[in-house]
């Protein structure tokens, strides 16, 4: 299936993305299977960054650029990752690429408008513990500081049931459609919260406490949790701590509205993604599935967590 030249912008964007994510999760399994992941430490040793967090931005940036050269787009892995990749530059003309359509009021927006935030692999300290189901791969797309469209590829989708497809990935619109997965609403009758398992800290763990959970998933990766509320596994995601950036959230944020979730900070305010926003998610991250009471749940978190937590 070809997408024609004439489709708008954001369509042809986000189903680029859609392949473009496939292939960077073939990269990121195929440093796994030669084993040499190559870790280097970033800011702490809590943030960690491997060859396949290196070779995936390569990859996803390259062939990005390739085919919208005037979209601004920003990666976790920074400048020195934006080199050209090596045999793996998606070709839009050889690849399959999905229908998706677009709302009229996103038509026509033009590619000088677009920023994309890259996080190549999300999960790193998970993928280096062989938790590989928490890994994704996320492209959000954003235009007047809004996420307005994103892909989530699971690379490791599947890997613990042999025989069926491996990997998968989920796309969305905001106003417009999801794809590529059947959204389920969370149980009736309790709360199931997930969070960081890898960056906890007392803040996080007063802010789950406020919100008197029946359950908490402690998972790794912004994608990863938003999944869950997707697949109605979870019915929030909290995470009251400035360590989450504009690339773990733009594209979740994206799927999460296009299926009647909502994604803010902390606080319950929203969280702008023009070019020049600070990287970091200083004010922390609350995001629920779809039929919650997001304002509730603002509500709860104790003030002294919302003080804590300064833009
Ligand atoms: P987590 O929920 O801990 O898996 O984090 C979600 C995303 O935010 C991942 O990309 C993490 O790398 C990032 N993150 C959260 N907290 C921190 C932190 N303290 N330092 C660095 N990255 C963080
Ligand atoms: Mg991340
Ligand atoms: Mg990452």
């Amino acid at each position: 299936m070809s997408l024609a030249q004439g489709a708008p912008l954001l369509s042809r964007l986000v189903s680029s993305s859609v392949a473009i994510a496939s292939q960077a999760g073939h990269v990121i399994r195929d440093v796994m299977k030669k084993g040499d992941l190559g870790i280097v430490e970033k800011e702490s040793v809590r943030d960690l960054q491997t060859e396949a967090d290196r070779a995936a931005q390569r990859c996803i940036i390259s062939s990005l650029n390739k085919c919208f050269p005037k979209i601004t787009i920003i990666g976790e892995e920074g400048e020195d990752e934006t080199k050209v990749a090596s045999g793996s530059i998606f070709d839009p003309s050889t690849g399959l690429l999905v229908e998706v359509a677009c709302p009229p009021q996103l038509s026509s927006i033009a590619e000088e408008e677009v920023v994309v935030w890259v996080d190549p692999l999300d999960g790193t300290a998970e993928y280096t513990q062989g938790l590989l189901d928490h890994v994704t791969v996320l492209i959000g797309i954003a235009s007047g500081g809004k996420a307005i469209g994103g892909v989530i590829h699971q690379p490791y989708y599947n890997y613990q049931n042999p025989g069926s497809e491996l990997g998968r990935t989920i796309w969305g619109i905001v106003g417009g459609e999801v794809g590529g997965m059947n959204i389920l609403p969370p149980p009736e009758g309790k709360l199931i919260v997930t969070t960081t398992r890898s960056h906890s800290s007392s803040t996080v763990n007063d802010a789950i406490s406020a919100v008197s959970p029946d359950e908490v998933l402690r998972v790794g990766g912004a994608g990863h949790k938003v999944m869950l509320l997707l697949e109605g596994k979870a019915h929030l995601y909290v995470f009251a701590s400035p360590g989450c950036k504009k690339w773990d959230t733009c594209a979740p944020q994206a799927i999460l509205e296009a299926a009647g979730g909502i994604l803010t900070d902390i606080k319950g305010s929203a969280i702008p993604y023009h070019a020049s926003a600070p990287h970091r998610n200083s004010t922390g991250v609350l995001a629920s599935a779809a039929g919650q009471n997001h304002e509730v749940y603002v509500e709860k978190i104790p003030q002294h967590v919302k003080d804590n937590l300064k833009a």
